[in-house]
């Protein structure tokens, strides 16, 4: 693919950001014929993209907001996203816990009420019925809720999804629809003729190399850097986001060993939490903290992992403490600013704006995962009425599966089947040493994913397959810090003499010991 910027190509489309945004208007582009360029500075779904809370979904707390449209929206697209990737995003009930009088008295019936409004609203997507259960019912439904005073639940249906898994999916779709997608390459500049953007400024972060790439159209898709590349085009542009931190908390399956995930609707700062099953692990999260300073690996605040804990603790069973920890991480969202004033940043907008600015970039940012897809027919309908590429029929990516989808109607072979031995070397786990030279296999990680990562999934660093391709950073960052040297004995294997095994391990397990909680 880079031989294609070297080549001195020009194309239709130049995407900036591979995350959710920048994925998802390259597969549309792409799709509908246009020759299309996407660069990563890092890799794909390094930013906010891999650090979800993995939920498809309309939005139960929009509903509350008042947000109709938003809902009805994302409930459109949840079902297209579960359609054309079952074999990264599944349905998943989730119970409503309540408790005392209250909780029998007001907090049924009143959530009860909402959740058959959301179930309304996602008509003929619906993904299945609003439950009221009673107390046994709600532990059967959700063993591990704490027993004391609960006096039964809802249990309504909502989407789950693997956020990084699906953006390499995305990556790999554009590409089979002819784009150029390429993690490690940084923008740093436009080209002008006149007034105009007639191109971007590229670097190989790997090499230094710089590429000028001539383009009808360039779409700045960079999260929460989204205002950085604008002011690079407009110096005195105001800024678009107004970026929140949420943090994740993973925690042993026995903390909550349910197949339903948890809501609590309404928590002491008044936001909802989860408790989500996910690989074998429970997530916990998540909080929303005004943030400006944009680091590319945020760290948690002491509050926010003692506000998680608390919030977690009050409706669990087994009691949680730091050292019930296993990962901690954060997420900065893009949330659109107001146009004027500010402050709390749980009511600003999770929909996403699209600007065009006077010299012709187009920018977009807010959304969530759940509504890429429609997002990215927005960003094309911008750039058609500004006149930068000629307008071409939508709707091409509403029943377009993508990479790693069984055929419509075909049974589901598991997403962690790994590819075949004869193709990618031994089925062999990977294995970690821990401190004391105690070792450990990682479950369902084999080497063969490794090599399959490093041949046809972009994998570049230890960091790539052990946060993003596997996601054992997340579930339990020690594991995952033993099994770095193993991981880049393999890459090296694949990547040859120029792939630096011992820094890129090194560079992990930094990185993994960060996302360890330290005792408070
Ligand atoms: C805590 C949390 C929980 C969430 N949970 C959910 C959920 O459950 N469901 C849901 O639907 N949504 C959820 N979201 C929202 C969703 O994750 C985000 O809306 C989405 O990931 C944003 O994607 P993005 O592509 O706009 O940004 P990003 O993923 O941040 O992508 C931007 C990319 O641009 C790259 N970049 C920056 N500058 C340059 C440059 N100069 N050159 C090249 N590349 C550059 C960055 O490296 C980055 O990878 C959650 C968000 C957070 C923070």
């Amino acid at each position: 693919m880079l031989a294609r910027l070297q080549s001195g190509a020009a194309f239709d489309v130049v995407i900036v950001g591979g995350g959710a945004t920048g994925l998802g208007v390259a597969v549309d582009a792409a799709a509908r014929g246009f020759s299309t360029l996407l660069v990563e500075a890092e890799d794909f779904a390094k930013g906010t993209s891999s650090r979800a809370t993995k939920l498809v979904h309309g939005g139960v707390r929009y509903l509350a907001q008042g947000n109709v449209t938003l809902v009805r929206e994302a409930l459109r697209e949840r079902r297209l996203f579960l359609d054309n990737a079952p074999h990264l995003a599944q349905p998943l009930p989730f119970v409503v816990p309540a408790y005392g009088l209250r909780g029998r008295l007001c907090e049924l019936p009143f959530y009860a009420a909402g959740l058959a409004i959301y179930e309304m609203l996602s008509g003929s997507n619906r993904l299945g019925g609003v439950s009221l259960l009673g107390r046994r019912a709600a532990l059967d439904a959700a063993p591990g809720l704490e027993p004391d005073g609960l006096v039964g639940g809802i249990r309504y249906w909502d989407g789950q999804f693997d956020d990084a898994r699906f953006a390499v999916a995305l990556a790999r779709t554009a590409h089979r629809e002819a784009a150029v997608a390429l993690n490690y390459c940084r923008t740093v500049g436009f080209l002008y003729d006149g007034d105009r953007i007639e191109g971007v400024s590229i670097e190989d972060v790997e090499t230094g190399h710089r590429y000028d790439v001539p383009c009808r159209c360039v779409i700045n898709a960079t999260g929460v850097w989204v205002d950085r590349l604008r002011h690079l085009d407009e110096p005195a542009a105001t800024d678009l986001v107004a970026p929140s931190q949420g943090v994740h908390l993973v925690v042993d399956h026995e903390c909550f060993p349910s197949t339903s995930a948890m809501l609590v609707p309404k928590t002491a700062d008044g936001r909802v939490l989860f408790a989500v099953p996910w690989l074998g692990k429970v997530i916990l999260g998540t909080t929303d903290t005004p943030r400006t300073d944009l680091p590319l690996e945020p760290r948690p605040f002491d509050a926010e992992v003692e506000f998680i804990l608390a919030e977690a603790g009050r409706r669990l069973a087994v009691p949680l403490s730091r050292a019930s920890v296993r990962s901690a991480w954060a997420g900065l969202r893009p949330l659109v600013k107001p146009a004027a004033g500010g402050g709390d940043t749980k009511r600003l907008s999770r929909e996403h704006v699209v600007e065009v600015s006077p010299h012709g970039l187009v920018s977009v940012t807010g959304g969530k995962w759940t509504t890429y897809r429609s997002m990215a027919e927005s960003v094309l309908a911008a750039c058609f009425a500004h006149g930068l590429v000629p307008e071409r029929p939508a709707g091409i990516t509403r029943h377009l599966r993508l990479v790693g989808a069984p055929p419509p109607g075909s049974s589901l072979t598991p997403l962690s089947a790994p590819p075949g031995p004869h193709l990618y070397g031994t089925e062999a786990p990977v294995i970690a040493t821990l401190p004391g030279a105690e070792r450990m296999i990682l479950p369902g990680f084999s080497e063969a994913m490794v090599r399959f990562a490093a041949r046809h999934e972009a994998a570049r660093t230890v960091e790539d397959v052990l946060a993003r391709r596997s996601r054992w950073l997340l579930l339990d960052a020690r594991l995952a810090a033993g099994a770095a040297g193993a991981v880049a004995a393999i890459m090296r294997d694949e990547l040859g003499d120029r792939f630096d095994a011992a820094a890129s391990a090194a560079a992990f397990v930094r990185l993994a010991e960060s996302y360890l909680l330290p005792p408070s």
